[in-house]
């Protein structure tokens, strides 16, 4: 019979208690419509609990329907803020204060006169909000795209809070002798850090790995990725159906990790689902 063993650190981080806190509390005060500008973490079946609950996950600031509007972890480019607060809404802002941080970081670089480069996804909500504190940042996510770009002589990196380290580390290395003056700050966050780690080292020891979370999760896509270079049989699932004896066949070992938007109840689940198909 097969073991399955939880890497440390799986599962939701500081942020997103933080906010699913938040939002839960505002919703037992329960006073009028309660909507989030996308949804509030990028957990399906959390978000789909939410909606249950009343929680409307929006587009756009156009869908709000008056009332008051939570700012998710990955927070929004300043403008949108403005814009929330001038149509009358109750903004509450969730964003994770690791990712104010990286607001702040970017901003004081482009007030000091540096060229902004953030390292992560062009794609992701978190990194357009970070850009909107820094109009004029180009975003790469690899090396090579630097290739295309004129770089000042001057240029301050960040990273997507979520980013992979041997991402960051390999744009620093192109960056380094390209230009006059490299600052940066190292916005990889370290929950992010270590969830990583710890799921590398268990998928170097497992027979096969299952990578829990939101299919739209960055950092869960980061986590499957990095297990998936030490462990072939790497299965990154949103919930435990997606799985079948036939998938865990001739394991001894099972590791399990999950994203950062993922409630420690879908970890158990996972687990005790886990234990009966080995
Ligand atoms: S992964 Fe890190 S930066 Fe992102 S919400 Fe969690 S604690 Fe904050």
């Amino acid at each position: 019979m097969a073991r399955v063993e939880v890497a440390d650190h799986a599962g939701a981080c500081f942020g997103v208690e933080r906010a699913l806190k938040l939002v839960r509390e505002l919703r037992a005060q329960g006073d009028g419509a309660l909507s989030t500008l996308g949804p509030l973490i990028h957990n399906p079946r959390v978000v789909a609990e939410l909606e249950a609950d009343g929680v409307r996950a929006v587009a756009g600031l156009g869908d709000v329907e008056g009332g008051t509007l939570v700012l998710r972890t990955h927070g929004v480019e300043p403008a949108v803020e403005r814009e929330a607060c001038a149509r009358g809404l109750s903004v509450v802002d969730a964003t994770c204060p690791f990712v104010k941080r990286v607001h702040k970081s970017v901003a004081l670089l482009a007030e000091q006169g540096y060229g902004v480069v953030v390292v992560g996804d062009a794609a992701h909500p978190e990194v357009q909000a970070i850009v909107g504190y820094a109009p004029g940042a180009v975003v790469v996510a690899h090396a090579a795209e630097l290739d295309a770009l004129t770089l000042p002589s001057r240029v301050g990196v960040v990273a997507q809070t979520t980013l992979i380290k041997a991402q960051l580390d390999e744009v620093l290395a192109a960056l380094t002798g390209r230009v006059r003056e490299l600052r940066v700050f190292c916005t990889i966050c370290q929950a992010t850090a270590e969830r990583q780690q710890a799921a590398v080292e268990l998928a170097g020891r497992a027979d096969a790995m299952v990578v829990l979370g939101g299919r739209n999760s960055a950092n869960t896509a980061h986590l499957a990725s990095l297990c998936a270079a030490q462990c072939a049989r790497t299965f990154h699932v949103e919930s435990p159906d997606e799985l079948d004896a036939s998938s865990l066949a001739g394991c001894e070992l099972v590791g399990v990790t999950a994203g950062a938007s993922t409630p420690a109840a879908q970890i158990a689940e996972l687990v005790s689902a886990l234990e009966e198909l080995a």
